[in-house]
């Protein structure tokens, strides 16, 4: 990293990025919402990203909700799901733990005439009414091109995967739209993919270490789902005297991701506003929590259900160290927490 480049990349650090909330809106009087998070570990952005916003989004439109974290329990996720369907909320949004467990959930409340959303992570086998979500698959295209572009698409290199945990049908997209881009070009090798269960980073971590031992050292690019994971392969890649000169993807934009971007540990991170997430979740709960059947643009296909989800699929961005201010404009976090450590 060149002295001049890292100064100019840290005037993202000198604004203060504050994002106005406003209250009022038209009250939604007899809807009550309820989310289930999955977890605080697989991704900070649960509860620093999407509670928030949630919440935001949800006092802005004057509606009744309550939000909670199973904590990656998929029997703790099915227990708060009971007790929100016995308290009388109108539409149920998850974040499932994995399909089945999501079904489930899915199906009882449809049993009790409660409809339900899939936020961010699709239920396969599922009822859910609505998907709201990224384009996961262009979330993998993202990260990459992103990698490519780190490595430099004429330069021979070892490419080594630590793809999102299997159970989440996300991560087989991400995998899939960054396969695509990093499969056509012909100087790149695969040389070690694993799916982390439950994007655990401790066992990222151990995974990771592996890959770099049996490969003797000679990976050069990774391809990290996420930017816990990314950490995790950082870590190694620091222990191993390599940080900053393999590139490591990332996605959340989480402040640990951007700090590693800005440091030049990492090359890039697909920042996903939980803003327009949080609120696409909003439009279409409050308009079901009133009888409406409110629209939406897309849809995905269930392969497990065999069915068309009609779904909401938002446009991921991608960031490197030149647009690392643009999350902090768009209020994905504050300048204050980026810039910790680096004034
Ligand atoms: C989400 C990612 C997140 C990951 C781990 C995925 O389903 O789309 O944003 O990093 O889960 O929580």
């Amino acid at each position: 990293v060149g002295a001049l480049g890292l100064t100019l990349t840290l005037s993202a650090c000198g604004s203060s990025g504050d994002s106005g909330g406003g209250d009022g809106g038209s009250a939604a009087a007899d809807a009550k919402i309820g989310v289930i998070l999955p977890d605080t570990e697989s991704s900070v952005r649960w509860e620093s990203a999407d509670r928030p916003a949630l919440e935001a989004a949800f006092k802005k439109a004057g509606v009744d909700y309550e939000i909670q974290n199973a904590q990656g329990d998929s029997s703790q996720m099915a227990k708060i799901a009971d007790s929100m369907i016995t308290s009388g909320v109108t539409v149920l949004a998850i974040v499932n733990l994995d399909n089945a467990s999501g079904a489930a959930i899915e199906e009882k409340a449809k049993n009790q005439g409660i409809a339900t959303i899939d936020y961010d992570r699709l239920t396969l086998g599922g009822s859910a009414s609505y998907y709201v979500s990224y384009d996961n698959e262009k979330v993998g295209e993202l990260q990459g091109q992103g990698l490519e572009d780190c490595l430099g698409a004429d330069t021979k290199a070892n490419i080594a995967y630590l793809n999102g945990s299997p159970d989440d049908s996300n991560a087989t997209s991400f995998s899939k739209g960054a396969h695509k881009v990093l499969d056509a070009n012909s100087n790149y090798e695969v040389v070690a993919e694993q799916a982390v269960p439950g994007w655990d980073n401790t066992q990222a971590t151990k995974i990771f270490e592996q890959m770099y031992t049996e490969n003797d050292g000679k990976i050069d690019g990774v391809l990290a789902a996420n930017d816990g994971l990314g950490g995790s392969a950082i870590s190694i890649l620091q222990k191993n005297g390599v940080a900053g000169k393999v590139p490591v993807t990332g996605q959340d934009a989480t402040v640990q991701g951007l700090q590693d971007i800005l440091a030049g540990t990492q090359c890039m991170t697909v920042y996903k506003s939980a803003t327009q997430e949080a609120g696409a979740l909003a439009d279409l709960a409050i308009g079901l929590a009133q009888g409406e059947k409110p629209k939406a643009d897309g849809s995905v296909k269930d392969t497990e259900g065999n069915r068309d989800v009609p779904a909401v699929l938002l446009d991921p961005v991608s960031v490197t160290k030149e647009n690392v201010k643009a999350v902090i404009d768009d209020g994905g976090a504050t300048a204050a927490d980026v810039c910790k450590g680096f004034e």
